[in-house]
Parts: C-alpha cells; structure tokens; sequence
C-alpha cells in the first residue's frame, strides 16, 4: 500500500460537541477544565478514527478552539497591543481567556476591547481571525500547543504529523496595522521561532511535519517567489531530519511550480482537484529526492471519490517515480466538510440514492485508504468489491434521472443575451418606475428581515417536531407579517418588506423549494469560532416546481397601499452557499437556478408585486484565487443575475443587495448587472465604501448605501444617519439615493430596530428638505 496523507480534520466534534462547550464555557456554565475535556475527547476520537481508517499520516495541532490563525498568532507572540490590558487582568498570559477576548471581544469590569477582524480563509467559508502587524513587530515562542499536541496523541499511542501554517503564507494572510512597511519583510524575524518550533517538534520524536504555504498556489510577488528556496533551507536545518512536507492546496502551482518542487523537503503536497491539470507538467520536473503527496480526495465537497479518475492519476505518479515516492492524500484539510455521511438517516431530506453518491469526512479517510490500497495492485477482496461499488456509483450519477432532467439542460442552453437584457435602459425604467410608483428622493426601505423573535424560532421549531399545525404556524407568521406591515406604515418607511418571518435562512428556504436539492441532519461545516454552517447539497438539474414566496409576499402586499418588495436569493449566492455539483461547471448550476428564480421574479409580478430584491450578498466570495480567473467568474455570474432579473416590465423595479465584502475592484460588473435600485453595507466604513461607487467610474443606477450597522443593538442618532447621508449626497446626485440600513434586521431585537427605523426615517425627511 502507498503511503496515506491526511491534512486534517473537522474539530467542532460530529453532533457539534466543541460549539456546544465554547457557548457554555463563555455563559460560565462550565469550567476551563470542563472545556478541556471535550476539547482533548474530539482530538482522540479524530486521531482513533484516522488510525482505524487506516491512515499512515494522521495530523496533530489541526484542533483549534477557535481558530487555527490565532492559535498561531498566540503561538509567535503576535498579540496586538489593544489586547495588553488583558494581560495583567487574565490569570496567565496565554491563557485560554486571552485567546477568546482576541477572537470575540472582552466586556467586562470596565475593560472593552473589541474583537479582532475576520477574514475568509482563501476562497472557503472558513473564517480566521486576522494578524495584524506592526513596523517594529517583534515574535516570541509564546506557547507550546503544536507540542502539547504531538505529545498527547504519543501517549494515546499515535504517532501524528504535526501541522503547521508555513511562515510565509501565515504573514502573507496577515495585514499591516500601521504604514510604512511591508508585513513580508517581517519574515526574517518571525523565523527564529519557526526554527524552534521544528527543533522543538524533532526533539520529541515528530518524523513528518506539514508546512502549510497555501499561497504557492497563488499569484505571488517576485519578492515573495525568491524568499521560498532560503526559507525552507533553513525551515529544512531546523527540523533535525525530521521530514518536512510543503503543503499547497486550493489551486495548482502554475508559475510557481519549479520553486515549488525545488524546495529542500522531503515531500511536496498538490491539490489534485483544484489543480486536476498539474501533474503532467510536475512530473515532468520533480527532482530525484522529492516524493509527491497527491491530494485526490477532496476536502472540499462531499462527492465520492471517482476511484477511477483518481487511480490513473496515482499510477501516473507511480509509474514516473516509483510507489515509494508516491502519497495518496485529501486535497485539503477536511476541515470543509462534514464528520460522518453514516449519521444521515433521513430518507425523505436525503434519499439513498442520492446518499450513496457522497463521502463527508470520515467516508473520505476510508476512500484515500482504498486508493492506495488499489494502487498497490495487490487489492484484498474487500477493497475490490469497494471499488466496484464506487464505480457503479459514479455511473448511477452520470445517468441517475433523479440528477438528469433534459428540460432544465435544453433551457440552460438556449438562453441568449436577449435574456440576459432587460427591455430599455435604465434612464427609460427609471420614467416608467416612477410614474408607477411616485417615490420621493432619498425613498426610504429595510434589507428584507425583521428581528427573528423567539417566538418566530419556536412556531418554525414546534412545526417541525409536529407540535403546531401548519395552520397554526401559517396564522402565527400570518400576523407576525401583519404587524411588520403596521409598524412600518406608521414609521412612514416608503417601500414596504414582509419580514421574512417565513424563513430560517435566505439559501435553506428556497433549496427546500427546488428540485435538485437535499438536506443533512448533521452536515455541519464551522464557519468561524462556534459558528457552524449546514449547507444544503445541489445534486441534481435545479428547477422551481412551484411558486416559493408569492404566497406571503402577496399577502403582505393584500394588507397595505405602499408597494411592498418581494424578496429572493440570487443564483450566486444560492449557488456560493451550498455544497455543489462537481460533475458540471459552477456557471451551468448557477444558470439552473437563475432560471428558476427568474419564475418566481414572473410569479411575483403577475401576482402585483413590482418592486422585487434579489440578494446577492456572496458575488464578491465566489471570486476565483487566480487573477486571470477572475474575469471570466465575474462574467457569468453577472450574466446569470440579469437572467434572473431581466425579463420583467420597465416599470417592475429591481433591486439588489450586497454586503460583507468591499467592491472597489469589481464596481464595474455590479454597475453591469443593471440591478435598478442596489443596497450596501456602507455604514461602518463611514461611507467610503462609496468611493468606490462614485469615483473616477460613476455608478449609473440607484444606490441604497447603508446608514446603519444592524449588526449591533446600538441605536444610532438621526444626526449621525444624517451626516451619512449628507457625505453620500456630495457623492452622489440626491435622485440616486435610497436610505436604508446596512444589512437584514433578523438578528436585532424590536425595541432598538423601531427606534432606529424611526430615527432614519427622520433623516431622510431632513434630506429632502434640504435638496
Ligand atoms: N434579505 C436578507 C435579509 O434581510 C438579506 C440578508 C443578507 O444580505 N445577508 O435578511
Ligand atoms: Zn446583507
């Protein structure tokens, strides 16, 4: 058999054990031991469940409580000084207190520092906290948790892979907090504690150790190229002959390739998936000492493995360098995925033929076993019949009707730019919009959601476990939306929202409503800290069987004279925030289920509803990591809007939302999704984020940008919401403009979300005035 490589493994435990004990210990419900406890049974289970699996190289310092980022920051003593007043006042100065005021934010005996910043991790839905740099930053060995770590699995009996984020990558993820300087050149004294950190890890015995540098996957600066080789020669002398493994994933070397397979290691890692083409042209230049771990299991979706795909790749490799130089790995940490496919027991949610096409983490272990297993060509009888079943798997999805609907591939394939246009230009609908609907300058409207009360969480829950009727739900939510509708005629708000009380999350609630979509009980990805995500899985041709929200979008619109928005998801961001097919390009789903939105967008205005918002708040994350990917993304997925979007009346009006993300770079493809009203989150940057909007390109169609942060209780005066307003006015012409709050108000309460509302109402009266 081949050598087996994992990169890691999930930490919030399979029935979310971690999430559990992090909110417990931060309501003090539990104690810092307590906390532990779980913490070290997750890394045993996971270290057992890999060694029983079958895999050679399993990795240690893959947990996280929080985040892997910020274990390493505390780890280099990269701690920004706002946090320094905690020192004297948590016990130690490591101390696991510490570590979560850096990632959450400390309010407490009159001390209030806030949380650091968070970021994506690459192109995922992981979230890390962000280091942050200073001119004269210094680094310190400051814990000893990769160590701990190592050691622990060796009493358990496990010898594990140590796994570190590389030095380079880990500074390159960072940001400068002052100017200045260039946060790279801080390399030479970060790498002291690197070097201890390996000499460290040899002494206890570590024979692999994985150095994560992600970003030689990625466009780099030649700066940043010529520092690779003496690093990792001196990461290399460090290591006391441990053996190192440069780890790269998300995408394939491309330029980087001859640095890469020239660094002084051991084995160099390739993701195999994202970077399916690379092999031939790595093979090609591999040196005589480097093995090749082969990253063919993917780590970041839930597909079986295509054994035999994967296999030709392996024996590609092995018949180039021989199976001693030869690993069969994930393409990733399988930290993207979710625990243990066999927990899903719900046939009508996930039905078995669809669950025998999928893999989470544990089946994915089991999958990377058999591959060098197979490889090996000595293949048990076992392992045969697995790989039989594998293949009859993959054909059952290149042919399965329940995936394969020739109706929704015939559509997709005739959509033509007529489509993707709306009827006249902007100018023209704006006339016709606005004799339709009279609104003033400044027009004022909400983002969609209203607070999601316990009340409207327990109705949906006791739904579910059958404890109401739907007639009693649909009653409930029935007059929760009446009264949505009430208060914001009485604040005098101009375009109406039904509240969204209907729904538990803006991707779930139309994925439960399309074809081609299924559901796990338990298949939770952590997003950030304890946060945790189940995204629902498009397996199949998307299609919209029946009108999804024109039921409560009408009645909404029933009970008032005001025009009230009907309110969808948009194809990128329904597509962004699911598991998705792999056996068709992302442009091809995205355009399914632009189609299907597009129903709903008719439905909705034949039911009289013509002002309607199309959430895109994910189109800037979908962005590919390669700049010359990036235009073509942009491409479709601005097409695929405009075919939700585009075939309505010139007076039905089309507004969009985005949040979360800074557009500067991309402002010219949201101007070209010709969306006639846009709403953004603009309020925290204290509307610079509309430079963007209104400077050397001038955004042509309306903008809502945010007056209000919603994701704070803090109620913001009028004359704040003013000044916004007015600093937005000297940007933008007073016609374009639209008041509104950043973002959706679910996650606030009534009290502060009507006081708000009122106080933004008044503002843009006193904006009006002044025109
Ligand atoms: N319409 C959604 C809401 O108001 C938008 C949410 C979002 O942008 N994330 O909740
Ligand atoms: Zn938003």
């Amino acid at each position: 058999m081949l050598l087996t490589n994992n990169l890691g493994y999930p930490r919030v435990g399979p029935f979310r054990e971690l999430k559990k004990a992090n909110e417990a210990y931060w309501a003090k419900k539990i104690s810092a031991e307590e906390l532990q406890q779980v913490a070290k049974s997750i890394r045993e289970n996971n270290w057992k469940t890999q060694q029983d699996a079958g895999i050679k190289l399993i990795p240690s310092n893959d947990f996280s409580f929080y985040d892997q980022v910020l274990d390493l920051s505390l780890t280099v003593g990269a701690i920004p000084s706002r946090y320094n007043s905690l020192l004297n006042k948590l016990d130690n100065n490591y101390s696991l207190d510490l570590y979560f005021a850096i990632a959450r934010g400390f309010q407490e005996d009159g001390i209030d520092v806030t949380a650091s910043e968070m970021t994506k991790w690459f192109d995922t839905n992981y979230h890390y906290i962000v280091p942050e740099f200073t001119k004269d930053q210094s680094f310190k060995l400051s814990s000893e948790k990769f160590l701990n770590e190592y050691k622990e699995a060796k009493e358990l009996g496990i010898e594990t892979k140590p796994v570190i984020i590389g030095p380079i990558t880990y500074l390159l993820i960072g940001k400068e907090k002052e100017v200045g300087f260039d946060r790279i050149d801080l390399i030479d004294r970060l790498l002291p504690v690197y070097e201890q950190i390996l000499g460290k890890l040899a002494d206890a015995g570590a024979q692999y150790i994985q150095i994560d540098e992600p970003y030689l996957a990625l466009d780099l600066e030649e700066k940043v190229k010529a520092l690779y080789p003496s690093i990792f020669e001196k990461l290399n002398a460090a290591a006391k002959g441990a053996k190192l493994i440069a780890t790269t994933y998300f995408e394939a070397l491309q330029d980087n390739e001859d640095i890469a397979v020239n660094l002084p290691v051991h084995a160099l890692h390739l993701d195999l998936v994202r970077g399916e083409n690379q092999l031939d042209t790595v093979l090609a230049k591999v040196p005589a000492s480097l093995t090749l771990s082969l990253g063919v299991v993917e780590g970041r979706n839930i597909w079986k493995n295509d054994y035999e795909k994967s296999l030709a790749k392996i024996e590609q490799a092995v018949s180039a360098l021989g199976k001693d130089r030869v690993w069969v790995g994930t393409s990733s940490s399988l930290l993207h995925v979710p625990y243990d496919l066999d927990s899903e027991k719900k046939e009508d949610t996930l039905p078995a033929e669809v669950k025998n096409w999928l893999a989470f983490a544990k089946q994915k272990l089991a999958e990377v076993k058999d591959l060098a297993v197979l490889a090996d060509d000595d293949a048990d009888a076992e392992t045969t019949e697995r790989y039989q079943a594998n293949k009859a798997a993959a054909e059952s999805r290149r042919t399965s009707p329940l995936i394969h609907k020739p109706e929704v591939k015939t559509r997709v394939s005739n959509i033509t730019d007529d489509d993707a246009k709306r009827t006249s230009l902007f100018e023209a609908r704006k006339e016709a919009q606005k004799a339709k609907f009279g609104l003033p300058d400044f027009a004022t409207t909400t983002i969609g959601s209203f607070p999601q009360t316990k009340d409207v969480r327990k109705w949906r829950a006791d739904l579910k476990k059958g404890l109401i009727s739907q007639e009693e739900y649909d009653k409930a939510i029935a007059e929760e939306t009446e009264s949505a509708i009430r208060l914001q005629e009485q604040l005098d708000i101009d375009v109406l929202v039904h509240g969204e009380f209907e729904r538990n999350d803006m991707v779930e609630y139309f994925g439960e409503q399309l074809a081609g979509y299924a559901f796990t009980q338990y298949g939770w990805v952590q997003s950030y800290g304890s946060r945790c995500v189940k995204p629902p899985v498009i397996y199949g041709d998307v299609y919209r069987p029946a009108d999804m929200t024109v039921r409560w979008s009408a009645y909404a619109q029933s009970l008032t004279d005001r025009p009230v928005k009907g309110m969808l998801t948009g194809p990128v961001t329904i597509l962004q925030w699911s598991f998705v097919r792999n056996d068709q390009p992302r442009s091809t789903t995205t355009y399914q289920i632009a189609l299907a939105i597009l129903d709903e967008v008719q439905a909705l205005e034949k039911a009289g509803i013509k002002i309607i918002q199309i959430d895109e708040p994910a189109i800037r994350e979908g962005l590919p990591l390669r700049k010359a990917d990036q235009q073509d993304y942009l491409d479709w997925s601005v097409r695929a809007f405009r075919v939700s979007s585009s075939n309505v009346e010139d007076d039905t009006q089309i507004h969009t939302h985005m949040c979360y993300s800074e557009f500067n770079d991309i402002i010219r493809d949201i101007a070209a999704m010709d969306a006639d009203v846009i709403t953004i989150e603009t309020s925290r940057s204290q509307m610079e984020l509309l430079d963007a909007f209104a400077g050397e390109f001038k955004y042509p169609n309306d903008i809502g940008p945010g007056v209000y942060d919603i994701h704070s209780p803090r109620v913001p005066s009028t004359e704040e919401m003013v000044d916004l307003l007015r600093k937005a006015k000297a940007v933008v012409p007073a016609k374009q403009l639209w008041v509104n709050p950043d973002c959706g108000l679910k996650t606030r309460a009534w009290p502060e979300t009507k006081a708000a509302l009122k106080g933004m109402v008044e503002a843009a009266k006193i904006l009006r005035a002044e025109a």
